[in-house]
């Protein structure tokens, strides 16, 4: 079904940059996500609260909720500790401005510049095991991981090579490693990645709010996802990533899949009865975003569980013939 067909159905089209005049305001729905409330993104700790409280209410989403609340107890003794999963004295051996300042140039996130070797290698496969055992408890068909483990034990898996893979986004290396263990890449991507999710969130809290307003790119300032959820407030639009939780500006005019950033081929679609969430999509690559319009929401969606808690979202944009992001 074509997107015409749903402007008559129950859908309401309209051009990007002029959606957000016509959302009703209201000052008491706040979210501990706005920025220059100094509260930003939930730890570990508070994520996993949020997480296990949902799981309670939402048993149609328990499968997406457990997962997350596995890997969230994986990292939790990490996330407690002062240094996250890097050596102790690693902030004497980084600078955050220089840092910011080389991403600001290449067009590149901050983890492409990071060094390896400010992670304490132990911390890191702790996680690694705690999640890869999570995951065979849940999924115990799933190809591969038992063999991670045994690989692991075996010093088999050069973990802090892989680790320089995933933060330089080397795709090849990651295939390589993956086809070398018999797991998927993306898996392995997934499993390598948690175990510094707890040091990268933390390093994103740290990083300026300039440099998050100078950055007008799609993909996320610190880690490089490309987000599938923004958030639109005080009538600018955030992209959120919820890898390491920034939360950085963007034109209303941009698609995070191919960059177009031509408003005639940008659009949104708004969905009847769902007031605080809308569509943004490019018609050039067929790619959507899911927008969350804080103003004109009916109760808060905390940081950390956006992509999970607007999953109907997805199923309309699928029924629209859109593409999701990543
Ligand atoms: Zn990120
Ligand atoms: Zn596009």
């Amino acid at each position: 079904m074509g997107l015409e067909n749903h402007q008559s159905r129950k859908y309401v089209l309209g051009i990007i940059g002029q959606k957000h005049t016509f959302i009703s305001q209201n000052p008491h729905l706040t979210n501990r996500s706005t920025r220059g409330g100094v509260l930003g993104y939930p730890s570990v700790s508070e994520r996993l609260n949020i997480v296990s409280e949902l799981i309670q209410r939402r048993e149609d989403l328990h499968e997406y909720l457990e997962l997350q609340r596995r890997v969230l107890q994986a990292q939790l003794e990490t996330d407690a500790t002062s240094d996250k999963g890097a050596r102790s004295g690693w902030n004497d051996q980084v600078s955050l401005a220089l840092l910011e300042q080389r991403s600001l140039v290449t067009k590149r996130p901050i983890v492409h510049f990071l060094d390896p070797a400010i992670f304490d290698v132990d911390s890191l496969i702790s996680v690694f095991r705690r999640v890869v055992e999570s995951l065979i408890s849940i999924h115990p068909e799933k190809k591969g991981l038992r063999g991670l483990l045994d690989h692991i034990d075996d010093e088999k898996i050069d973990f802090m090579k892989l680790m320089e893979a995933a933060l330089r986004e080397d795709e090849a290396s990651i295939m390589s490693c993956a086809g070398k263990f018999g797991v998927e890449p993306s898996l392995l991507l997934f499993l390598v990645t948690t175990s510094i999710q707890p040091f990268i969130e933390e390093f994103s809290r740290r990083v300026s709010p300039s440099f998050f307003d100078r950055w007008w790119r799609a993909h996320c300032p610190v880690c490089g996802r490309i987000p599938v959820v923004a958030r639109i407030r005080n009538r600018r639009r955030y992209l959120m990533c919820d890898f390491c939780g920034a939360e950085y500006l963007s034109d209303y005019f941009l698609c995070v899949n191919c960059g177009n950033i031509d408003p005639y081929t940008l659009k949104y679609m708004r969905i009847e009865g769902k007031p605080g969430f809308q569509i943004d999509f490019c018609t050039k690559c067929k790619h959507y975003i899911k927008v969350i319009i804080e103003d004109a929401l009916r109760e808060p969606i905390p940081r950390c569980v956006e992509d999970i808690l607007t999953l109907d979202l997805d199923v309309e944009a699928k029924h629209a013939g859109l593409m999701r992001n990543g």
